[in-house]
C-alpha cells in the first residue's frame, strides 16, 4: 500500500540535496512522538502528475508494482539524469517487505535504491539486501521519540545493514542528555564502527531545536568514540520541499 509518490531533494543525511524520487509506503511498526509522517493506508494516494510539479492525481491501492516501474520510468526518460535514486520510504516500509521483494528487483534497473528505515525490522531487511543500494537507518533515542530504545533490534539490524553501504541518523533533541548520547554511539560504534554516524538535531516548528554550542557539545562526545560523525540538520523546510 502506497501513501504518496513524488520527485523532490533529500533533506537528510549524507545524500542531502540529491533529487529522487520518493516512494512513501504505509504502516509503522513504531510511534515515536515527533512523527510528523502521514503512513495510514487509504484506497486512493496522490501521486505527482509531472515529477516536482508538486500537483497530484489519485491513483488507487494496492498499487502493482508494474504500474509503480512504468511511472518511474517515465519521470526518468522525461527528465535524464535528474534523478540520483529512489527513496523507499515510509512509515516503515519493510512493514511491507512481501510487496518490495517483487517490486525492488525491477525498480532498481531504472535507478538505484535508498531504504528509510527505522531500523528495527532485521528479519525483513535480510531478503532485500541485495536489492538495496544504500541503507539510511534512524536509530530512535527514547529522548527523542518518547518510547523505549529498541535496543536489540537496532542490533540485530545494525550487524546485518553494515554490509551495505549504511548511514545512521541519531535525531537529537533538547531532552537528549549526554550520557544517552555516549550510550547510543558506543552501542552503534561497537556494531559498526565504520558506519557514519550523523547527529542530526530535531526541528521543532520548522526551526533547528538546538544552538551551535549545544550541537558542538554533542559532536566532542560522539567523535571521541566514534570516527565517523556528522552533524547535519534537515533542510528540506528551507526549500519548502515535502
Ligand atoms: S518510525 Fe518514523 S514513521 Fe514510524 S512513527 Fe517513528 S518517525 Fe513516524
Amino acid at each position: 500500500m502506497v501513501v504518496e509518490i513524488f520527485s523532490s531533494i533529500q533533506g537528510e543525511g549524507l545524500h542531502l540535496g540529491r533529487r529522487q524520487i520518493f516512494i512513501r509506503l504505509a504502516d509503522c511498526n513504531l510511534s515515536c512522538a515527533y512523527c510528523d509522517t502521514e503512513f495510514f493506508r487509504a484506497s486512493l494516494f496522490p501521486c505527482e502528475i509531472r515529477p516536482g510539479c508538486g500537483f497530484s492525481t489519485d491513483r488507487e491501492n494496492p498499487v502493482p508494482g508494474y504500474e509503480i516501474a512504468e511511472l518511474v520510468a517515465g519521470w526518468n526518460r522525461d527528465l535524464p539524469g535528474a534523478h540520483h535514486s529512489i527513496s523507499i520510504t515510509g512509515g516503515e516500509p519493510l512493514c511491507q517487505a512481501a510487496a518490495l521483494a517483487i517490486w525492488l528487483p525491477e525498480l532498481r534497473k531504472i535507478l538505484p535504491i535508498h531504504l528509510e528505515t527505522n531500523g528495527t525490522l532485521p528479519e525483513a531487511l535480510a531478503p532485500l539486501l541485495s536489492e538495496i543500494d544504500f541503507i539510511s537507518i534512524d536509530f530512535k533515542l527514547a529522548s527523542v521519540t518518547g518510547v523505549t530504545t529498541p535496543w536489540e533490534e537496532h542490533k540485530r539490524f545494525l550487524a546485518l545493514a553494515a554490509q551495505s553501504p549504511c548511514q545512521v541518523k541519531l535525531v537529537v533533541g533538547p531532552q537528549t542528555s549526554f550520557d544517552e548520547l555516549g550510550t547510543a554511539v558506543r552501542f552503534i560504534h561497537d556494531i559498526a564502527p565504520d558506519v557514519p554516524l550523523i547527529l542530526q538535531p530535531q526541528t521543532i516548528e520548522r526551526r533547528v531545536s538546538l544552538a551551535a554550542h549545544q550541537l558542538l557539545e554533542m559532536q566532542a562526545l560522539a567523535a571521541a568514540i566514534h570516527r565517523d560523525i556528522r552533524v547535519i540538520p534537515q533542510v528540506h523546510h528551507f526549500l519548502n520541499a515535502p
